[in-house]
């Protein structure tokens, strides 16, 4: 039989990587001007620390890790999210030490045993960032920011921020108890998950996507109208601070995160193309999670931002790169003079293609044209005895005879700077 890949996972093909190249390039540069610092953490950890920080009520933990022994017994998690192997990694390596904020990013991939769907796999792609150490909402604001540029830097309209507060240790056990004792008669028409988090989870109830659970819900308390005035300050000033960036948003009472650790303000970011799946990015503040997983009172922001839904909207969009010449070459097989002038080229960081067939001129132009090359280098005997090359514009057919000592630097100076592999 033969093999292929596994349910919920998917090959990225090189007719679809240009897309993925672009955002990540896009990401990168992006997160860098922000002054965020790539980090690269293992795509596996031990399970306990995901259970102890995204929390073993939760869906990731409970249903959906990637949960194996390997051959010593040891009880290891693929990677589910990524917050929780930063937060490891900050305290394994003293970070609080360094400049405060320490601020990273991360782009990779991420595993949870869901049912495979439209914007929803069992390998995707996350790109994130945290800033950790200094409690301030602009970084809160900036953090929001930065998830709503990376897709919009991408061509993506029509984004929606959804933002909430979901308390701090003074405000949110108050609230918890109003939801619960607003809830109490109402038990038996939540669904089954729901009457499991009423004892587990509360606050999970409120972003039930059931009917029965939203109808219930619906004329109860909010945690946005509970807030403590300082959690309500908070909420205010990220606010005032995203309006002044032109960020459309809108307060959403009953947005909670599906993580444990979340404290504060958080967001979601969503499109409608996308359907039941509509969340692009998400995140908030979790000013516990370091104290809780050993290190010292540490409060923290950051957010992710789900790679293939933002590919899932960039469908429609060419991120090929044309910056890419053809060596055509002809009457003789590609001697040494020729595989030197093209290695050459390719050295110089020029993007070269080539047959490795003998092939007629006319067979070699149309291949030049159909992958979309800007020019073609045309070298016959003639030419290479003299140390010359024609250099053929594809698109207006024009051609001209030029030195091959000159070849690279004429090139470079036709090519538009900033092309996706511009050297
Ligand atoms: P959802 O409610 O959509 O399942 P989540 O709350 O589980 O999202 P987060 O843990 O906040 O997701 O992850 C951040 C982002 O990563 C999501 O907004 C989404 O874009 C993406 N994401 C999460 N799970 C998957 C998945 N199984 N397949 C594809 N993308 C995912
Ligand atoms: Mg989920």
């Amino acid at each position: 039989m033969v093999v292929k890949t596994v349910r919920g996972t998917s090959d990225i093909l090189p007719c679809n990587v240009d897309t993925w190249q672009a955002l990540e390039l896009v990401s990168r540069n992006l997160l860098e001007a922000y002054d965020y610092k790539e980090i690269r953490t293992p795509v596996f950890e031990q399970a306990g620390l995901f259970q102890k920080s995204v929390g073993e009520s939760t869906d990731i933990v409970s249903k959906e890790m990637y949960v194996f022994s390997d051959k010593k017994g040891r009880e290891l998690a693929l990677r589910p999210e990524g917050t929780a192997s930063i937060v490891r990694s900050f305290i394994e390596h003293n970070m609080h030490t360094q400049t405060l904020p320490v601020k990273l990013y991360y782009i990779g991939p991420f595993f949870r045993y869901e049912r495979p769907q439209a914007g929803r796999t069992r390998q995707f792609h996350q790109v994130g960032a945290e800033a950790i150490g200094v409690e301030d909402v602009r970084l809160d604001a900036e953090i929001i920011d930065i998830a709503v540029q990376i897709p919009s830097k991408m061509g993506i309209k029509n984004l929606k921020v959804m933002l909430n507060s979901i308390g701090c240790k003074e405000c949110r056990p108050k609230y918890i108890k109003q939801l619960l004792g607003h809830l109490k008669n109402k038990i038996k028409n939540l669904c089954a998950d729901c009457n499991r988090r009423y004892s587990t989870n509360p606050l999970r109830i409120l972003d039930c996507k059931k009917p029965e659970c939203i109808q219930n819900v619906k004329d109860g308390p909010t945690i946005t109208e509970n807030l403590c005035a300082k959690c309500r300050n908070k909420l205010e000033t990220v606010e005032r601070y995203i309006k002044y960036l032109d960020i459309d948003y809108q307060i959403q009472p009953y947005l909670v995160r599906g993580l444990d650790y979340y404290t504060g303000v958080i967001f979601e970011i969503t499109h409608s193309q996308l359907g039941a799946q509509n969340v692009v990015a998400a995140g908030g503040r979790y000013d516990n999670l370091i104290e809780q997983m050993g290190g010292r009172p540490t409060p923290a922001v950051g957010f992710a931002a789900g790679i293939e839904r933002m590919i899932m909207l960039l469908a429609h969009r060419n991120f090929q790169s044309n910056n890419s010449v053809c060596l055509a070459y002809l009457d003789f097989s590609m001697d040494e003079r020729v595989f030197k002038f093209l290695a050459e080229l390719r050295q110089n960081g020029i993007h070269t293609k080539t047959t490795y067939q003998e092939k007629t001129l006319k067979n070699q132009l149309k291949t030049a044209a159909k992958s979309n090359c800007k020019f073609s280098l045309i070298l016959g005997a003639n030419e290479l005895l003299k140390g010359t090359v024609i250099l053929r514009n594809m698109k207006t057919s024009t051609q001209e005879e030029i030195m091959m000592d000159n070849a690279v630097t004429i090139i470079k100076k036709k090519f538009p700077l900033g092309g996706f592999r511009g050297m």
